[in-house]
């Protein structure tokens, strides 16, 4: 998943810049075992690119700027049906979304996120796995350059075109979603899967609003939408203690996701991919793809509330 939120905008710059890149990678032990001269080719080039999807800064660089990518308890993963475990315990998620608090809609570069006011309890998830109150910030998509792939979650192996991940932090506990966004039960992210097929009418108002901020940098208002409306119709789930899904990579999330998935044609796989990363006035430079591989689940387990 991506964190930028009004609220982790700093976060987001930050992470931008390649001169902090470099300190937080000189004040990380775990790249010490590297030799000098190394080391300092490989500040050199993920320096200059910061991370990305593509080549010599695409996910399997990511662990040299955030040794993180190689923990415990990573996102996103395989799931595996017959390993799972139905736990009769798990409630079901309750989601209450007031459509007043969407925000705007912000191209990042890499993705563009739909962002939600946080200030007080208007959104919120609560139940299945959760023992807290989690805040919607915002919520975004991730998808792949063909239509045979896109979604970070798999099952059984299978990849989905797409996926949506909506975004909460725990207001029972912290103050922000930058704050809790490195803590261990600081986020929840409901997952919902796209399946290439027929138009997904609820999605065409965010594509749509695509069309406002091209390139990176750019917002536009996104107002009265119910994010609601984007889930499928049963919210049986599958849960499991991971990751964001691109750096920093903080491994402080509560992943719910929605055994049901939800349409998105070819059309509109293309509108996503024709997001452009680069800024106003740059040669243009689509978003083709910005979806992790799975990772291992190291033993984990993985819920199941069906
Ligand atoms: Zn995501």
């Amino acid at each position: 998943m991506h964190v930028i939120s009004r609220s982790l905008g700093k976060l987001a710059v930050d992470m931008q810049k390649p001169q902090h890149t470099l300190m937080r990678e000189r004040q990380c032990p775990s790249v010490n075992h590297w030799a000098p001269q190394k080391r300092k080719t490989q500040w050199k080039i993920m320096a200059s690119l910061d991370w990305g999807y593509d080549g010599n800064n695409g996910p399997e660089q990511w662990s040299k700027l955030y040794p993180i990518a190689d923990g415990n308890n990573q996102s996103p993963i395989d799931i595996k049906t017959s390993e799972t475990k139905h736990d009769a315990s798990l409630k079901p998620i309750s989601v209450s979304y007031n459509p007043s608090t969407a925000k705007n809609i912000i191209n990042v570069g890499h993705s563009f996120h739909v962002n939600f006011e946080d200030h007080d309890n208007r959104s919120v998830l609560k139940d299945g796995p959760l023992s807290e109150s989690y805040r919607l910030c915002q919520f975004h998509f991730h998808w792949g350059s063909t239509d045979d792939h896109g979604s970070e979650h798999t099952v059984n192996g299978v990849k989905y075109s797409g996926e949506l991940h909506l975004v909460h932090w725990n207001s029972s506990k912290y103050s922000s979603c930058v704050e809790a966004s490195s803590k261990a039960d600081g986020l929840a992210i409901i997952g919902v899967l796209m399946k290439v097929g027929p138009a997904n009418p609820k999605l065409q108002k965010v594509l749509d609003a695509v069309n406002a901020v091209k390139t990176k940098g750019k917002q536009a208002p996104f107002t009265n939408f119910d994010p609601a409306t984007l889930l499928p119709s049963s919210l049986d789930y599958w849960t499991y203690t991971g990751s964001l899904t691109h750096p920093p990579l903080h491994e402080s999330v509560t992943w719910i996701i929605c055994k049901e998935n939800i349409s998105v044609s070819s059309e509109q796989l293309a509108q996503f991919r024709s997001l452009l990363s680069n800024t106003e006035g740059d040669s243009p430079v689509p978003v083709k793809k910005n979806n992790r591989p799975t990772q291992p689940l190291k033993g984990r387990t993985v819920r199941a509330s069906f």
